[in-house]
């Protein structure tokens, strides 16, 4: 057993080196996740290291020798269902070099899937399941005492009589107050590419989502609760984030921020106030952009400058079978608001549904066209292992390596169409949705708009995903891209 001069046992945060050349694409991103639990892991008395060897590009390997070169008794990883068999992986590391260690794995993919991470990967001792603050510090105060160990809240394990999971504690009603770990994180690799020289942080200004859109993990996770920080405790961790690393790009990390309009337009307000001089990214769903029209100019004063809306589908059919909740008609003026006040939109849309056929993606792709938001990204459903569409679509899945669950690579086959036909539909589209945008990038008056447009664009026919898909069509599209700009 590991202990520093202090006496202190050690534990290792590590993210889990997965590649699928999507969202690295637009900058390093802190792995937030990691910070509050971390500071639990102090409070609890112990020593905590974050090592984000997906933003160092750390492959196997190299996080092989980092873990041997390491001292930690605990090391924890989370992960989502594409992350999975990489974060097992680094649990497996981790046992090889240090054969006592003890490894937990967390997040959404273990959560549900715990029964099978158990059975099949004997290298993983424990999932810490749901919310995992609570949990993390119980189980590091309690490690010494296998017995009370085992009773942590929200444990599941390997017991006497099998795989044991304990009693949750109830999500957490103030989440106000959590201590931070920002000190463990290295803030000078964080950087948005889109906003050269920027520094980038992360805040969660609230979690969960009470929709219950099908294809989410997010909602399921969160149980259908929304549960949101009071504005002034977001704006203080902003303008200590600012001042204390110099951040100056904000991503909001929660799915549905502007749900509660009244406390969404408080923090406005006091970011305005703050005076930050900083831009914030973040996503939200359509109808609260649409509610929200009078207050945009407070958007883009707040320095709100890119806005994700998951408009996911271009008729309503589709969007009642997916269970969103929102109208055409909302997600069109949506995307129209958010160019009228100076930002950038971005949305999805979804194909490789089992009804897909060649003519309802050439339907999406003409909707898509016409809806025309900045950026618009064409995914292939995705059913997870734990969601409802599993079920549902269990029949059409014919790609079971998780790896590949990552809305790029289609693992449904369509009754009408192969799954190559899909691969092949997302990059046409993406082909056709972007070729006319950059001509139409260069002309745009705001120079802020513009120039945002044009190094985003660049970003993206750089992203590996797409040299690789645009390759079986024989089209380099850094070329094409470069064709497009010369000749405008
Ligand atoms: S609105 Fe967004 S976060 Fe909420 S359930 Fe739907 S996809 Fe998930």
């Amino acid at each position: 057993m590991y202990m520093n001069d202090n006496q202190k046992k050690r534990i290792l945060f590590v993210t889990p080196p997965y590649h699928c050349g999507v969202v690295e694409v637009a900058g390093t991103w802190p792995p937030l996740s990691y910070v509050p639990l971390a500071a639990q892991a102090e409070k609890a008395g112990w020593e905590a290291e974050i090592y984000d060897a997906m933003s160092l590009r750390d492959d196997h390997e190299a996080i092989a020798k980092k873990l041997a070169a390491t001292e930690f008794d605990v090391l924890a990883v989370g992960s989502i269902t594409p992350t999975f068999p990489d974060a097992s992986e680094v649990c497996r590391t981790a046992k090889e070099v240090k054969p006592d260690c003890v490894t937990v794995l967390g997040g959404v993919h273990p959560t549900f899937m715990a029964d099978e991470v158990l059975t099949k990967e004997a290298h993983v001792d424990y999932v810490l399941a749901g919310e995992g603050e609570l949990p993390m510090h119980d189980f590091l105060a309690n490690f010494d005492d296998l017995t009370e160990r085992h009773r942590t809240k929200n444990l599941i394990y390997r017991g006497a009589f099998g795989i044991t999971a304990n009693a949750r504690y109830p999500l957490m009603e103030n989440i106000d107050d959590l201590p931070m770990a920002w000190h463990l994180l290295d803030h000078d690799m964080y950087t948005y590419f889109v906003l050269p020289g920027s520094r980038l942080g992360a805040v969660s200004t609230s979690r969960g989502c009470n929709h219950t859109c099908t294809f989410c993990s997010q909602q399921k996770f969160w149980e259908q609760s929304w549960r949101g920080r009071a504005a002034a405790s977001v704006v203080k961790e902003m303008v200590h984030l600012h001042e204390k690393y110099g951040t100056d790009v904000f991503l909001f990390t929660d799915e549905y921020p502007t749900k509660d309009a009244e406390r969404w337009e408080e923090m406005l307000d006091l970011i305005i106030a703050a005076d930050l001089n900083s831009y914030i990214l973040m996503e939200t769903r359509v109808e609260d952009i649409v509610r929200d029209e009078a207050i945009l100019p407070k958007y883009r004063k707040a320095g709100i400058v890119h806005i994700y809306v998951g408009a996911e589908a271009t008729d309503q059919e589709t969007l009642d079978k997916i269970n969103k909740e929102i109208t055409i008609d909302d997600s069109r003026r949506a995307i129209d608001l958010i160019a009228e006040h100076d930002m950038i939109s971005e949305t999805s849309f979804v194909l490789g549904f089992p009804d897909e056929t060649k003519e309802s993606v050439a339907k999406t792709l003409k909707a898509a066209q016409e809806f025309s938001p900045d950026f618009g990204h064409f995914l292939a459903i995705t059913p997870w292992p734990y969601a409802e569409l599993w079920d549902e679509y269990y029949d059409h899945i014919e790609d079971f390596d998780y790896r590949n669950y990552n809305l790029i690579e289609p693992v449904i086959k369509p009754i009408n169409m192969t799954r190559a036909e899909i691969d092949m539909a997302i990059i046409t589209c993406y082909g056709k949705f972007y070729m006319p945008k950059m001509k139409e990038f260069m002309l745009v008056k705001s120079k802020f708009r513009r120039e945002y447009l044009l190094r985003s664009t660049k970003l993206i026919m750089q992203s590996s995903f797409l040299v690789k898909k645009f390759a079986r069509l024989g089209i380099d599209p850094r070329q094409a891209m470069r064709d497009v700009m010369g000749k405008s």
